[in-house]
């Protein structure tokens, strides 16, 4: 039986500093006999101190820039003295030393030549993770494990779309070369997150929070048990906790109703991360670095996710919606595609559709191009803007065949104006826009009829069934 690792991720708060970096060493002792591989992001912050840096060159202010990134270097001095011994402590001097060194040149580059260069920038920005993953390695050796760093961008091969660029199929069999055998032989493979190289050689990064991507893919190529992502809450929960304090962690997830959430912005994985893992139905769990005890969430294939129940309430604010209504509509065609025509042409992605025989409703996250879109739309008909709405989702796969959830929920908040109701076409939501004003109460109430009633709260624990709905 080949081994099956589990993949371990920790994102920059995992990482913040010594304490944070301590404690990740103790998670992944706990896992040691479960054959971790370990993906580490940047120290937190340390990215976006890279971007700004080359901002801050092309701007012209290389002194500016390059004494911006000194706290990020003390701060890896720092940990290392904290948690290595005097022998590791000196080896992990040299790469960092290196690290500022080529940062200090790329930047001078930049500075002199102060065009838009991606590949410099993905170079400069992939220093993030490279100490990361070797200062981990050397506090896990420290503690007794036997840890490896693995530069990423041996095993993670990419096109050349820097800043964003995508795995190409060769990573597979690259990270198991690399990967393979020093999980045989007992090791702990601990990589960065989020980098990689191209064919040529050449740096690249995988956009932004792109470690779970990376950590996605590398379990995908390993068949890995299952993926952890660990980060600084117990997993997916069943509201925003700053509306609904007495939102719960939910336990297991549907691929289908994560990417819902992550579509309100939920603290959930994109559901593009994690694509690699929903290909070969690897489990990806949601863990808490600062609780580690806790169970999290679960994201996994529909079959093993609990069906029949209402999983979570998610919102988004200050969406703006517009109406176009026009008796030309009735019983014409071609007028839908023309009015979408002018989203199109405005590059405004519209969320939320709902239509009736003369009107249309729709809402827009994006109101930069609104002036524009507005004079269009009125050569089709009458334009009504209402802004500052809110949207709110029921999500969960129960709602597939779960009679009366609609009513339970419209009656818990019959004294609110609710318009433009629709049940995703997935139909694992079901969605209507509320005031911006009136989201925190609506929202609250939802989350007391679906999680918080007694016979609720029995009933969910086991499943949210159709009689406690209605
Ligand atoms: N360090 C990168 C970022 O901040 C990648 C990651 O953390 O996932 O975007
Ligand atoms: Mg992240």
């Amino acid at each position: 039986m080949p081994i099956r690792p589990t993949i371990m991720k920790f994102g920059g708060t995992s990482v913040a500093d010594a304490a944070a970096l301590a404690n990740v060493a103790a998670i992944v002792r706990v896992a040691e006999k479960m054959q971790p591989v370990v993906v580490v992001s940047a120290l937190a912050g340390f990215t976006n101190a890279l971007l700004d840096s080359v901002e801050k060159a092309r701007a012209g202010e290389l002194r500016h820039a390059t004494r911006s990134l000194e706290e990020y270097f003390e701060r890896h001095t720092k940990i290392a003295g904290e948690l290595l011994g005097p022998e590791a402590r000196t080896s992990f001097e040299s790469p960092l030393a290196e690290a500022r060194r080529q940062i200090r040149q790329l930047l001078k580059i930049i500075a002199a030549y102060p065009v838009t260069s991606p590949p410099l920038q993905d170079e400069i920005v992939a220093y993030g993770e490279l100490l990361s993953s070797q200062l981990l390695a050397a506090i896990l050796r420290e503690r007794g494990l036997q840890a490896k760093f693995v530069d990423a961008r041996e095993c993670v091969k990419t096109d050349e779309s820097f800043g964003a660029a995508t795995p190409l199929p060769e990573t597979m069999t690259r990270s198991r070369e690399h990967l393979s055998p020093l999980i045989e032989s007992g090791e702990i493979p601990v990589l960065g997150g989020f980098i990689g190289s191209t064919e040529k050689g050449v740096t690249t990064t995988l956009g932004r929070g792109g470690s779970d991507y990376s950590a996605a893919i590398v379990g995908a190529a390993l068949n890995a048990r299952e993926i952890q992502i660990w980060t600084d809450v117990s997993g997916v929960l069943t509201a925003d906790p700053r509306v609904v304090p007495a939102a719960q962690t939910i336990p297991v997830l549907s691929y289908q109703e994560a990417a819902e959430l992550a579509y309100f912005g939920a603290k959930v994985l994109h559901p593009k991360t994690i694509q690699p893992a929903i290909e070969q139905n690897i489990p990806v769990r949601v863990c808490n670095s600062h609780a580690p005890e806790d169970p999290g969430t679960m994201i996994v294939g529909e079959s093993q996710a609990a069906p029949q129940t209402i999983k979570a309430i998610a919102h988004k604010s200050g969406i703006t919606t517009v109406q176009i209504t026009s008796a030309r509509m009735l019983g014409a065609y071609g007028f839908l595609r023309a009015l979408f025509a002018v989203f199109e042409q405005h590059q405004t992605a519209v969320d939320v559709v709902t239509t009736s025989e003369v009107s249309v409703s729709l809402s827009i996250d994006d109101v930069a191009e609104l002036p524009r879109i507005i004079s269009d739309l009125e050569k089709l008909g009458t334009v009504e803007i209402e802004k500052e709405r809110t949207i709110v989702s029921v999500v969960g796969d129960g709602l597939r065949n779960t009679p009366g959830i609609a009513g339970r929920v419209f009656s818990a908040i019959s004294d609110f104006n609710v318009s433009m109701i629709s049940v995703g076409a997935s139909s694992v939501n079901l969605t209507f826009m509320v005031d911006d004003e009136d989201a925190h109460e609506v929202i609250t109430r939802l989350h007391r009829v679906c999680f918080e009633d007694q016979e609720c709260v029995q009933n969910s624990s086991k499943n949210l069934s159709a009689e406690v709905l209605v």
